[in-house]
């Protein structure tokens, strides 16, 4: 396994050097687009690595899988989806045409940004700091790493520059969407999205979710096994934006990505898979990234499909 993910590295590199880091949160621009890291946890908990693994990174939308998990088990899936849609898009992750053109202003699923804000605002607690703090030991939980907390800078930078995000959440409260107050609900939200971690965190949250719940190094069941199964087919059906049809094809793999470069990838019944590279490409992957879970997949013959 070390050398297969180091030949997965030396594979994605050259596709890296193509991709550049997101710039629309300025603070994300400044990560080091040559960055490629891998790891991979199996069911038992055997952990392998290779690349720039232990570097940390911001989750940003691979947040929104452990959000949506909490969420249902807060407030009950009927509730959830009776605000949120489960349907892809096709558009971009921040787009907000569907809100206004869609019968009903329930957006099309928790994966966009506008889905996302709203099923943060259905997370249980007392006020934004309870609700943080849940939604942190939840993600801890997950990736099996108590020292897991949020990047300051990056959640400032989100912060100041969110106009799209805020828009979305302002038109969402306006259509009874959202619980709470606007800014509150904002407030989560980019501080979820700065949450830290590396590529071996990913990789743990991954194999939970190939495990339909279970810890792969405590045995403790994290999640109820209907919710590991609702995330990971969000995940295939848009959890890499609007290029979930063709990464479904080439990787065939429940997956979530985020602008901060890393994807979160489960393989059922095997293993989970972190990888971390911030150059992104035209749908805001994980340009390398891609290619590294491509060949492995390919190679260990992994793709659900
Ligand atoms: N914080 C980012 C945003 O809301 C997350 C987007 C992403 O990773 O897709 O724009």
């Amino acid at each position: 396994m070390k050398n297969l993910l180091i030949d997965a590295i030396n594979f994605g590199l050259p596709y890296a050097y193509e991709g550049k880091p997101a710039a629309y949160i300025p603070e994300l621009s400044k990560m080091n687009p040559k960055h490629l890291g891998v790891a991979v946890v199996s069911m038992k908990g055997e952990m392998w690595y290779s690349g720039d693994s232990e570097v940390r990174f911001t989750m940003q939308s691979t947040s929104k899988i452990a959000a949506l998990m909490l969420a249902i088990m807060d407030r009950g899936e009927q509730y959830v989806f009776s605000k949120v849609g489960m349907e892809p898009t096709g558009d971009p992750f921040n787009s907000i045409i569907k809100l206004e053109t869609m019968k009903s202003a329930k957006p099309l699923n928790p994966m966009i940004n506008a889905g996302a804000i709203a099923v943060n605002s259905f997370i249980a607690g007392a006020n934004i700091e309870d609700k943080l703090n849940r939604l942190i030991s939840f993600i801890r939980k997950l990736c099996h790493n108590d020292k897991i907390w949020f990047n300051e800078a990056v959640y400032k930078s989100e912060n100041t520059t969110g106009y799209r995000n805020r828009a979305l959440a302002n038109f969402m409260k306006d259509a009874n969407i959202i619980d709470g107050e606007v800014e509150d609900v904002l407030q989560l939200y980019f501080r979820q999205c700065a949450i830290e971690v590396n590529a071996m965190d990913l990789a743990m949250m991954g194999a939970v979710l190939a495990g339909d719940g279970k810890s792969p190094v405590t045995g403790e069941i994290l999640i109820p096994k209907n919710i590991a199964r609702l995330v990971k087919t969000f995940m295939v059906t848009c959890g890499m934006y609007d290029a979930s049809g063709e990464f479904a094809v080439r990787v065939g793999l429940p997956s979530k990505s985020g602008v901060g470069g890393g994807i979160v990838a489960a393989a059922p019944g095997k293993m989970g898979i972190g990888v971390f590279g911030p150059a992104l490409d035209s749908k805001g992957n994980s340009a390398g990234g891609i290619k590294v879970l491509e060949y492995i997949s390919s190679k260990l013959d992994l793709s659900i499909f």
